[in-house]
């Protein structure tokens, strides 16, 4: 990790009690360490936890246990203007833009409704400030006055995130932002987010589903499987020398452009389905679909411990 930590998330716990004594684990005890200026990827299977993680470090979930420090203050414990000054350093960039931006408003609304919440800006000072957001995000200041059905994905994308900017955050949690747009359109918004970073130096925590999207991006990457941390290092570690089974395994489903290389490589197919995080298996969660499981991995959870400099991982193997 480069610098000081912006953000430190220690032995975060979110738990959904569903009735009938049933309790989900929808994280488990996730430690993550993120500097300024920093981008940390954080990708998983759909349900790993990875986007109940990002709403709960901006507190859109109360946490069960375990804390979240921005800046050194315990986010979950903020009242009042203290809360309210934690919402404008940390914003969020949701997966659908379709779903979230609201159809009856103009982009110029919806780009300043943070500048009116905050009484940050009004009149003339508001309009200039939503036509250099628009400009900032490649859209120009005749698209304020539009609704955003006129819009393609990729520019309501660039919408939602200049809304998130408007109220000058330090740091923005995207959670999916390019899953539900055009394979044509995603390195365009990536290429957008890098140099946003660059100009304003923010600090990111990328969430994805694809690791090959997230290399590009992020500096060090977090993996998760069913709620827990199961490996993190540097984007480029990761992708050389990948140390968790389950990281492998997502590794070698990413197509390489070499034809020659592609059609000798070794692919590992994983076994079965992710199973429900109100049933995990016992000892290692991976167990029941890794392919280099020993009896041990059912008898204890391995501990998420450093193997190599940098590099943590949570597998017996090691
Ligand atoms: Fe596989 Fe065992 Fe390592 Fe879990 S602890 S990832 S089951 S080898």
């Amino acid at each position: 990790m480069k610098g000081n930590p912006i953000l430190e998330v220690r032995d975060l716990q979110k738990h959904f009690h569903l009735g009938s004594g049933k309790t989900l684990k929808a994280v488990d005890k996730l430690n993550i360490s993120i500097a300024s200026g920093e981008t940390f990827g954080l990708v998983g299977e759909s349900g790993c936890g990875k986007s109940t993680a990002g709403r709960t470090i901006i507190r859109l979930y109360e946490a069960t246990g375990g804390e979240v420090l921005f800046n050194g203050e315990n986010v979950h414990k903020l009242r009042g203007n203290k809360l309210q000054e934690f919402r404008r350093h940390m914003q969020m960039v949701f997966q659908d833009p379709y779903a979230s931006l609201n159809p009856r408003m103009t982009v110029g609304n919806i780009i300043a409704e943070g500048l009116d919440i905050h009484g940050l800006a009004d009149g003339k000072q508001r309009k200039q400030r939503v036509s250099e957001l628009l400009d900032a995000v490649g859209l120009n200041e005749e698209h304020a006055s539009r609704f955003p059905h006129e819009f393609s994905g990729g520019q309501r994308q660039r919408i939602g995130i200049a809304r998130a900017l408007a109220i000058e955050p330090q740091f923005i949690i995207a959670d999916e932002p390019i899953s539900a747009l055009d394979v044509s359109v995603q390195a365009q918004v990536v290429n957008l987010f890098k140099k946003l970073q660059k100009e304003r130096g923010l600090t990111y925590l990328f969430i994805a589903h694809d690791l090959a999207m997230v290399k590009h991006i992020s500096d060090r990457i977090g993996v998760m499987y069913l709620g827990k941390l199961v490996e993190v290092t540097t984007s480029e570690e990761l992708y050389a020398n990948p140390l968790h089974p389950y990281t492998q395994s997502l590794l070698s489903a990413i197509p390489i452009p070499d034809p020659e290389v592609e059609r000798t490589r070794e692919r590992i197919i994983l076994e079965g389905e992710i199973p429900s995080p109100l049933n995990p298996p016992s000892g290692c969660p991976f167990r029941t679909r890794c392919p280099k499981a020993m009896p041990e991995c059912a008898a204890s959870m391995p501990e998420f411990k450093e193997v190599q400099p940098g590099h943590f991982t949570a597998c017996h193997l090691y």
